[in-house]
């Protein structure tokens, strides 16, 4: 789906990446504060794994929570930055840009920004994501499978059975040490 960027544009590209990177970790790195408040004592924390999940939806309709605790994470460093994004886009769109009608997700959490021709950002506003996998299923199905699905751990109760879990039809619900509640996904 994407193409290897021209050698000019790697370097600020690369810069883009590392800075977009940092704002992601240290997104997590806040969470990963409050985790370490809240569940000291109970040791492990439900993850979702990304190699098993299936993308069925049900992430955004099982949760007890109102809200799911289970959000969308961008992988930057898989991304290809593409113009036509197959997570972002409509599968027919009527044309490439952010016209409501164009885009895949349901609550217009992922926001495309320009970067430089052809490339184009795309970051999820955790605000509004419901954790549908709809942009995980069309980023996976054709192009770099960078968007996956984690439990958010400023929002889930760790339940004793998660109720996802009970229904999720890839097993790829598995309790992880609450001091490394992530399962990102990496170009290693
Ligand atoms: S229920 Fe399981 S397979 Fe379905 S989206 Fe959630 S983690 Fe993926
Ligand atoms: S398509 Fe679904 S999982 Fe993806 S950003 Fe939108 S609400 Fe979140
Ligand atoms: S453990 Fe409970 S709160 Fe957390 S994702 Fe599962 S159902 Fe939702």
């Amino acid at each position: 789906m994407s193409s290897a960027p021209p050698a000019a544009s790697v370097s600020r590209r690369q810069f883009l990446r590392d800075g977009a990177r940092m704002t992601a970790v240290a997104g997590m790195g806040g969470l990963l504060g409050v985790l370490a408040t809240r569940s000291q004592a109970e040791g492990t924390v439900w993850q979702i794994d990304p190699q098993k999940c299936l993308r069925c939806g049900r992430c955004a309709t099982e949760c007890v929570l109102e809200q799911s605790a289970v959000k969308c994470v961008h992988a930057y460093a898989m991304c290809g930055y593409c113009n036509l994004c197959t997570g972002y886009f409509e599968p027919e769109p009527n044309a490439l840009n952010t016209g409501a009608e164009n885009q895949l997700c349901p609550t217009a959490a992922l926001k495309r920004t320009f970067i430089e021709d052809p490339y184009f950002q795309y970051d999820i506003d955790e605000q509004l994501c419901i954790g549908c996998a709809k942009c995980v299923e069309g980023c996976n199905r054709f192009g770099n499978g960078s968007l996956f699905l984690q439990v958010r751990h400023d929002r889930c109760v760790n339940c004793n059975v998660c109720a996802i879990s009970r229904v999720c039809p890839g097993d790829a619900f598995v309790r992880v040490p609450s001091s490394q509640p992530y399962l990102l996904k990496t170009t290693h």
